[in-house]
């Protein structure tokens, strides 16, 4: 067992404090990491926070993770020391389902096996990111490509993969008209990647605050949905809306937004239903879905992408110490686009 330094919430309404974890030996398929960075998805908070359900405390958050191989198991054949790898949003799933067996382990039949606040084989809880190291099976680790830097690879592990994987299952590319819902952590990524991808790209964001950023980042247009002249101008424009928002939004009036046959995909998981007007749905043949972050193959695929295209997050790297302020930061949408904290600073 190795012992390690980590920022872990004690509980649903506390800050999170600095705290050791255990890590399990390196076995013979596991790949250790030396974690270089870790970012802050609004999914830490909503978890750490119980928004989704109650937790197991003390819970040490953290699923967008970027290091390096310091040691591999004997029968490790995809990684080697020195590599530099990610991990993301799953450490494990059964690999026999259907689902597994297509590459898509984060629809696992039994349920994947998340990098934190999960019960991995061993009955023990995980423990995520926000940690000095990780031990890994090493199926479940990518490689980071050399065109990335570390610290804005971190948040492709799951911002990145959460937006290219609906992107590219509903065909984002040349012709497609595509809105972002959102430009936080994950609706960034989606502008990128859409962009990338050879949409047309449309921000709709709160306010016209970030307008100069959404326009830097990819986007062709940029509309403050807090005005209701947007509404009435951009009515069945889009072959495609990603939802980033992390709460509830009135939806209805963003399907009215799709052309014919036309998609709304949620990636935004707040902890209330979003109800549903079906008049916007069944005037438009309009589908309203969603999507969870993607498997392993596609996040590798997403990885190369990125580096392809000179992509990465836009990020501001933090010590440890400002976690909990970084959260209030999150909480108001005040983050561009994405924190990521430096490991070496959690002591
Ligand atoms: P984030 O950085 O906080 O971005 C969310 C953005 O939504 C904000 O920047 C803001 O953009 C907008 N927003 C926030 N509150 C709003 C409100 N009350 N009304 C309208 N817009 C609002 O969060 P994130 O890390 O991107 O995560 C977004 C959501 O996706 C979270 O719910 C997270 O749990 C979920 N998530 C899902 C998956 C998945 O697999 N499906 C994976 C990762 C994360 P503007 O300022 O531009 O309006
Ligand atoms: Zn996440
Ligand atoms: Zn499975």
């Amino acid at each position: 067992m190795l012992t390690v330094n980590a920022y872990a919430a004690p509980s649903a309404s506390e800050a999170l404090v600095p705290t050791t974890i255990e890590r399990r030996d390196v076995g013979a398929h596991d790949v250790l990491i030396e974690i270089k960075y870790a970012g802050i998805c609004h999914s830490d908070i909503h978890t750490v926070r119980g928004d989704w359900g109650p937790q197991s405390y003390p819970l040490a958050p953290g699923h967008e993770i970027a290091g390096i191989v310091t040691e591999v198991g004997p029968a490790v054949t995809r990684h080697k020391v020195g590599d530099r790898v990610g991990v993301g949003c799953m450490v494990n799933s059964c690999r026999e389902c259907e689902n597994c067996r297509k590459g898509e382990e984060q629809y696992c039949l039994k349920g994947m096996t998340g990098t934190y606040g999960a019960v991995d084989r061993d009955g023990t809880i995980t423990q995520g990111g926000y940690s000095t190291h990780v031990v890994v099976t090493e199926d479940f680790v990518v490689r980071i490509p050399e065109g990335i830097e570390l610290d804005a690879a971190a948040p492709l592990l799951c911002a990145g993969i959460t937006t290219y994987s609906p992107l590219r299952h509903w065909g984002a590319g040349p012709g497609k008209k595509v809105a972002v819902v959102g430009l936080g952590g994950l609706g960034h990524m989606a502008v990128k990647l859409a962009h990338a991808m050879g949409a047309e790209v449309t921000v709709l964001s709160q306010s016209l605050k970030k307008m100069e950023d959404g326009l830097r980042l990819g986007a062709d247009s940029y509309f403050a949905t807090s005005d209701p002249a947007t509404f009435e101008e951009l009515a069945r424009s889009f072959d495609l809306i990603i939802n980033t928002v992390s709460a509830p939004i009135d939806i209805s009036s963003y399907l009215q937004l799709l052309t014919l046959d036309g998609a709304l995909v949620n990636v935004g998981a707040p902890a209330e239903p979003l109800p549903v007007n079906v008049f916007s749905l069944i005037t438009g043949r309009r589908s309203f879905a969603g999507s969870a972050i993607g498997g392993i193959r596609e996040t590798q695929e997403m990885l190369d992408f990125c580096a392809e295209h000179g992509l990465g997050a836009e990020i501001e790297v933090i010590p440890a110490d400002k976690i909990n302020d970084a959260y209030e930061r999150v909480l108001a949408s005040d983050v561009r686009y994405r924190f990521v904290i430096d490991s070496s600073t959690l002591g």
